[in-house]
């Protein structure tokens, strides 16, 4: 929260962190996004996820005014996605095809598997690969062939969040690499004893790869960027 409020303040952006406390029951929570829809100083609303355990995120997110909802995942913004309607587009898989589009990577017909199938980012990068014109494939824990699927595709979309999951060996040569996942593996040589990894495999896969985003960097602050853009 505090870097897209710095991001916001720099881009002078208004914005207003509502800080509810963590036992706050469901009505009270509706009731406070219900404010948010109806003050005119706020034109974007985003409910920071997860939420604790005992409140229901998809009725927190339906609650949230479909024309405010600058993450993209109130259900009638989804289903625009979907069918090709213009709409908040989720900031993740937006700045990926921007990503994509900066660096003249042609999506048109290239096969992509995009692995991970969560609400916000699998599912809806992978709708929007397609409207790209990719051929898309989407894995997930069932999948059974993983390393066959990489091997295979030319845009590989990697959001599971596990450390290194995906090997360098797997990745084709020449292929483009995107690299949501964020993970924190132990480090004792690291001030904070940790430090935060992606999901693939970075050294073998860039020597394989045409190109590839790092993590730390990457895919994380486009989603920033995306999110002021929405
Ligand atoms: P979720 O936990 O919601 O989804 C993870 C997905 O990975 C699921 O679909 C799951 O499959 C799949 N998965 C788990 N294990 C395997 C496996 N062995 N083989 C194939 N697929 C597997 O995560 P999110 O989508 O929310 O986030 C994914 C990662 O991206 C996290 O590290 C998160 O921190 C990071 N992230 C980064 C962002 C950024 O700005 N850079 C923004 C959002 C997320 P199944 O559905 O079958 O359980």
């Amino acid at each position: 929260m505090a870097s897209k409020k710095k991001a916001c303040a720099k881009a002078g952006i208004f914005s207003l962190e509502v800080d509810l406390d963590k036992d706050i029951t469901q009505e009270k929570l509706i009731e406070e996004i219900k404010k948010l829809n109806s003050d005119n100083r706020i034109n974007g609303i985003l409910l920071q996820l997860p939420l604790p355990k005992h409140l229901d995120e998809h009725a927190a997110l339906e609650a949230i005014s479909p024309e405010k909802d600058v993450d993209g995942f109130h259900p009638i913004n989804v289903g625009k996605l979907y069918i090709g309607l213009d709409t908040f587009v989720p900031c993740t898989p937006k700045g990926i095809i921007e990503i994509l589009k900066r660096y003249n990577i042609s999506i048109s017909g290239k096969n992509a598997v995009v692995v991970g199938r969560s609400n916000i980012v699998g599912k809806p990068i992978a709708a929007l690969l397609m409207k790209e014109n990719a051929t898309v494939t989407i894995a997930h824990s069932k999948t059974q062939n993983l390393p066959e699927l990489v091997k295979n595709s030319d845009i590989v979309v990697s959001a599971i969040g596990k450390p290194y999951f995906i090997k360098g060996e797997w990745i084709k040569e020449g292929a483009v690499v995107i690299d949501v996942g964020i993970n924190s593996v132990d480090d004792p040589s690291s001030p904070k004893g940790y430090r935060l990894v992606g999901d693939v495999e970075f050294e073998e896969a860039s020597k394989r790869a045409s190109y590839i985003t790092p993590v730390p960097g990457g895919v994380g602050p486009m989603t920033i960027a995306m999110l002021l853009s929405n």
